[in-house]
């Protein structure tokens, strides 16, 4: 890290809670003018202009020179816009069987990307696939590399954020695994743990479709089912880091066992590894998830059964998130958006039939998120670490 990433690091830790507000404000609706920032942040103009001087002054804000000549030394009118380059964030998503890795700038723009195969779940096998990971990507950053400034990791589960561990990730294979403080005993650069969908959350509400909205949940689908939620302006992670998992609400036969090990998860019936057990149970050989999405569409019984006994789950599932929390909008996301026609008409009926009264007005839209978006938000994470 150069002296400049430094001090702006440490100008924006030290911020104060203004500061945090009006940075994290120019940050995600650059360029904005100061009296927009004020409206956004309750702040008076006067405090915006005081919290916005250092962070020019550090070369993190562009503003418009303030000269005698415009006889308004403030010139509130003129819009701020945040430097993008001024810092360089590194984004890793851990997956199954990879890690997607990226380094992006302050709006998340990618600037150089990585993929690793991952030979095992070993948490030492991993954290070495991470360092080796973030190595290439450093060198691929070139003289950018000095303006790391963070690196935020994304995995799936029950994660700890305070202290950096993997309480418990069923798809890794882990539990209570100091993951953070592994990778931070050989990285030179501040380590944010964060659950995969938690970051996937705060990158679309800080750069993409939740900019701007109240509330928003993401739900995700595919090897597991995941859910992020954003209400009142905060991505919500609960008391315990543990909020929004409607992958193990019980609302399924107590018959159906969980990878987590519980009865009657979500997941047991609608993660792709369950509809590949119901339909290779039904053909009995191995059918895989690609092979269950081609056998459902040109009409096999057991495979449209079973993406319907996934969709009615899913659908019931957003409907008790719907109801507790009363988000404006439900994003779907995740790798079995792909396949989204084979759940679509029996998840929205059985949403509709769930939905409370007024809760029903929410909207559920798809968004193909990749798995680079899961490592944009990541490196999302990871900011807002910082800005924190
Ligand atoms: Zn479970």
């Amino acid at each position: 890290m150069d002296q400049d990433t430094a001090a702006r690091t440490t100008l924006i830790r030290s911020a104060s809670d203004a500061g945090s507000k009006v940075f994290a404000t120019i940050l995600t609706r650059s360029p904005i003018s100061r009296i927009d920032i004020a409206r956004h942040t309750g702040l008076s103009q006067a405090a915006v202009t005081k919290a916005v001087s250092p962070l020019v002054a550090a070369g993190l804000v562009d503003a418009p020179p303030v000269t005698q000549r415009d006889g308004n030394p403030g010139r509130p009118a003129a819009p701020v816009s945040i430097v993008p380059d001024a810092m360089v964030m590194l984004g890793i998503k851990v997956n199954v069987d990879e890690l997607i890795a990226v380094a992006t700038d302050l709006a998340t723009d990618v600037l150089v990307s990585q993929r690793r195969s991952l030979p095992s779940h070993d948490p030492e096998t991993v954290c070495d696939a991470i360092v080796d990971v973030v190595n290439a990507l450093e060198a691929g950053l070139g003289d950018k590399a000095a303006a790391i400034a963070g690196i935020g990791i994304a995995v799936s589960g029950d994660v700890d954020t305070s202290t950096g561990i993997v309480r418990e990730s069923a798809i890794m294979g882990w539990s209570d695994v100091p993951l953070g403080d592994r990778l931070q005993e050989r990285l030179p650069w501040p380590v944010t743990l964060e659950n995969d969908v938690h970051a996937l959350t705060v990158g679309e509400h800080w750069f993409g479709i939740g900019l701007g909205m109240a509330s928003f949940a993401i739900v995700t689908i595919g090897r597991g089912i995941g859910s992020g939620l954003h209400l009142n302006g905060q991505v919500v992670t609960g008391a315990f880091g543990v909020s929004g998992e409607i992958g193990h609400l019980p609302l399924a036969s107590p018959e159906r066992v969980c990878a987590c090990g519980r009865h009657g998860c979500v997941e047991a019936v609608a993660a792709t590894p369950a509809i590949e057990a119901a339909v290779s149970a039904a053909h009995g050989r191995a059918v895989d998830i690609d092979e269950a999405v081609r056998l459902a569409h040109s009409g096999d019984p057991s495979a449209e059964a079973a993406f319907q006994e996934a969709a009615r789950i899913i659908g019931t599932a957003i409907a008790t998130l719907v109801n507790l929390a009363g988000p404006e909008l439900v994003i779907i996301g995740g790798e079995g958006v792909s396949n989204f026609d084979l759940f679509e008409q029996t998840l929205r009926g059985a949403f509709d039939e769930h939905a409370f009264g007024a809760a029903a007005h929410c909207r559920i839209v798809t968004r193909p998120h990749t798995f680079q978006d899961w490592a944009r938000g990541a490196a999302a994470a990871a900011i807002q670490s910082l800005v924190r």
